[in-house]
């Protein structure tokens, strides 16, 4: 009995009907549903099996990855053009598509001293994201967003809010750490990004967004806020407060122009990064404040997402 060759199921006319999201190939000497040419080694010219080989033949691997060397090399000599749009996979990939494109990423100088990109994770449905600024020293070593101190004071001002941390989604407007190290000594100290960086990264946090499709976005600190509502953005005067969801627009990566996307959220809620907790002197209020504004965070749930002040 012949082997049977399966490949990713699709509209093909020439292919038997998709059973559990995979189809068998094609009958032999099937010319696909444009007629030009016989398939070879996969389905239809026009169809997803050629789509398929097109995305992982060692060609077209090896031209992307030209232009990703081309993109770095003219990032870096002009400092201009930051920007992780290249980088992106295409629209249909998910979150983990997004991880492993994230990994490569070269749209700004930041990857360079940085251990690792930091992505996104938790609750890939949540209907809260929490938005940090950038990576800290453990986040960069673990490749994992705040599993550090700071993220040990979110945790435990989450649950006290009434937001269970399991339910939520976290990640950093910046996707790299950025640091710089005194001179004669060793420790890394945290240095905030630029607004050119945050914007060189916002692709990943648009593309986070439509994925997830959180009802409500928590900006934790300033460049957070910044971020999302621009650099007018001042942590101490709009934190605490529903706010509505300004959107984001995708910057056009994909040659449409660019335009405001549709991620679902439908409100947003700021306040200071759990960090700032640990530098108060006040530690205590500082800490009361957060949970506060997390309070409010948790009511709009209640309430239905919101999307107007309060
Ligand atoms: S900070 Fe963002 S844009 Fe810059 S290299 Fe890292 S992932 Fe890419």
């Amino acid at each position: 009995m012949g082997v049977r060759r399966l490949v990713a199921a699709g509209p093909c006319p020439g292919s038997s009907p998709a059973t559990t999201g995979w189809a068998e190939a094609p009958r032999p000497g099937h010319r696909g549903r444009s007629g030009r040419g016989r398939v070879r080694g996969g389905c239809c010219p026009v169809g997803p099996g050629r789509r398929l080989a097109e995305r992982t033949s060692p060609r077209r691997r090896e031209r992307r990855r030209r232009e990703m060397v081309t993109h770095t090399t003219s990032v870096k000599r002009s400092g201009q053009g930051y920007d992780a749009t290249p980088f992106l996979p295409g629209r249909r990939a998910g979150l983990p598509g997004l991880r492993r494109a994230a990994a490569g990423c070269r749209g700004c100088p930041l990857y360079e001293d940085a251990t690792q990109t930091v992505f996104g994770e938790g609750d890939t449905s949540a209907r809260i994201l929490l938005l940090g600024e950038q990576p800290g020293d453990q986040e960069d070593r673990q490749g994992r967003p705040f599993v550090g101190p700071a993220g040990k004071v979110l945790e435990r001002a989450l649950a006290d809010a009434g937001i269970h941390p399991d339910g939520t989604y976290v990640t950093n407007a910046v996707k790299h750490f950025k640091f710089t190290v005194p001179e004669g000594r060793k420790r890394r100290i945290h240095k905030s990004p630029s607004l050119r960086e945050m914007t060189a990264c916002r692709p990943w946090l648009v593309a986070e967004l439509q994925r997830v499709r959180p009802e409500l976005v928590v900006a934790l600190g300033s460049t957070a806020g910044k971020a999302l509502l621009g650099p007018s953005f001042r942590v101490t005067e709009q934190r605490g407060a529903l706010l509505p969801w300004p959107g984001l627009d995708d910057g056009g990566g994909d040659g449409s122009g660019g335009g405001r996307v549709d991620d679902g959220v439908r409100g947003l809620v700021a306040t200071i990064h759990p960090s700032a907790v640990l530098r108060a002197d006040d530690r205590d209020a500082a800490y009361k404040g957060l949970v506060s504004d997390l309070r409010v965070a948790a009511h709009a749930l209640d309430d239905g997402g919101g999307g107007s002040s309060s």
